[in-house]
């Protein structure tokens, strides 16, 4: 029996109907870029296994400092104790965030993430007496995670519809998603920035915080906005008293360009929720980053001022070590002139397949990651997906949303011969 078949009597997918689904393909090893299936076919791995990966798969160093913490100490519990790869994993990511980001709270994926920084924000409010802050503001199209905090601030993504009478209710903001040469997009934000001014004038005092994430929705489709829009919105967000979270689980470490998509916007939230890429795709792992002006509002001699709040494997040691392991290999030089060189090449790539195929529309780019609509009837997208697949290159649209968000370890070359293939893909569609 195959890995597929012996997996196929057993297990249950995530985000996926079973009914019509694939076949599930059975993966022996990785390395690199590269994912090696049990019949011995490679694949290259375009989407850096759902947006965890940095460096490539099963990478030396990382494995490595994993090995060496999980003879040392595999873990202890974090409730009044600490350890070694915690305090200096923390230690090191503090000298790379801005001021004053400065307080971290550990949990394991990037809805914990989310959870904890919707906790806190409502629970800052809490602890002051201004207990009428109970709502939350978020885009339509945000995505934060599956569970039912996440799931209540990302119901416009349409990932959650069932559970829709479940969530708790939020006030949605129209996110102005562009691409290049997009002639609408300042129409598009100045009715954003008008819907964000009529929820201040009327509910600024109910509104706990603004959840975001920075510069692109990943799960909606990779949809791109502009630095200075965000901008605008955290300026009015925080005159109006209302506290920001930046969900950076995806954005994070270096794939919008810059270590983290703050930086191109140049206003720092109360709140920045990273997971994902913290342990360069090794283990669950995450962080949600606070104020010290936040932490003090939790201080108390009663206990019900604290944070009730954690989970069994906080501050995994394993995570952390690999978390450690992969934020050295992130600032070597190469790393960044490796990111430059994927980001020219998505740019190159693009501009080439928007001119070749008239399928590829709304072509956008930011960072290692590109994107592009494909003009295709919704039921042929599974047999562009498959035809990627037979060509040995793993890329999962998102509904007719196609992108390339490679590991840094993949060369111009790999890249180029991906969109080479879709290109080739696309050609021979338009023939049948
Ligand atoms: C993936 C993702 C999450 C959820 O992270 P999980 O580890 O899958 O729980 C939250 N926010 C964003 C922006 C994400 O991309």
């Amino acid at each position: 029996m195959t890995l597929a078949d012996r997996d196929k009597a057993l297990i249950w997918h995530p985000f996926t109907q079973e009914k019509t689904a694939l076949p599930r393909i059975g993966i022996r090893n990785a390395q690199g870029a590269y994912l090696y299936d049990e019949n011995g076919n490679a694949l290259m791995d375009l989407i850096s296994s759902w947006w965890v990966n940095l460096h490539g798969h099963a990478h030396p160093d990382i494995a490595l400092a994993i090995a060496q913490q999980a003879q040392k100490l595999e873990h202890v519990i974090f409730a009044g104790f600490t350890h070694e790869s915690a305090v200096t994993l923390c230690e090191q990511l503090n000298l790379l965030l801005p001021h004053p980001l400065s307080r971290f709270f550990f949990s394991d994926n990037g809805s914990t993430a989310v959870e904890v920084a919707l906790k806190m924000a409502y629970q800052a409010a809490h602890n002051q007496n201004k207990k009428e802050k109970t709502l939350f503001l978020s885009f339509e199209g945000g995505y934060h995670g599956d569970t039912f905090g996440a799931m209540s601030v990302g119901i416009q993504s349409g990932f959650h519809d069932p559970f829709e009478p479940l969530l708790f209710s939020t006030l949605t903001l129209p996110f102005p998603h562009t691409w290049i040469s997009d002639p609408h997009i300042q129409e598009k934000e100045e009715i954003a920035l008008e819907v964000l001014d009529q929820y201040i004038a009327k509910y600024s005092h109910q509104i706990a915080a603004l959840i975001v994430e920075p510069l692109i929705q990943g799960a909606s489709g990779m949809r791109m906005c502009r630095p200075e829009f965000i901008k605008q919105v955290i300026r009015k967000v925080k005159d109006a008293g209302i506290l920001v979270i930046f969900d950076e689980v995806m954005t994070g470490f270096g794939r919008t360009g810059t270590l983290f998509a703050l930086e191109q916007i140049g206003e720092t939230p109360d709140f920045l929720c990273l997971s994902k890429g913290l342990t360069g795709g090794f283990l669950p792992l995450a962080l949600t980053v606070t104020t010290d002006e936040i932490y003090n509002l939790f201080l108390s001699d009663e206990f019900a001022k604290a944070l009730s709040h954690g989970h069994s494997y906080t501050a995994n040691p394993l995570g952390c070590a690999a978390g450690i392991a992969s934020l050295n290999l992130l600032r070597q030089p190469k790393t960044t002139q490796a990111m430059k060189a994927l980001s020219d090449t998505h740019t190159r790539c693009l501009t080439e397949l928007e001119k070749a195929s008239d399928r590829v529309h709304r072509i956008r780019q930011l960072g290692t990651i590109g994107a592009f609509d494909l003009n295709l009837p919704p039921a042929q997208m599974p047999s562009f997906t498959q035809a990627c697949l037979k060509r040995g290159f793993l890329i999962r649209p998102l509904k007719q949303s196609v992108y390339l968000l490679p590991p840094y370890c993949t060369t111009p070359e790999m890249l180029e011969s991906a969109y080479q293939g879709i290109q080739e893909i696309l050609a021979s569609l338009a023939r049948r």
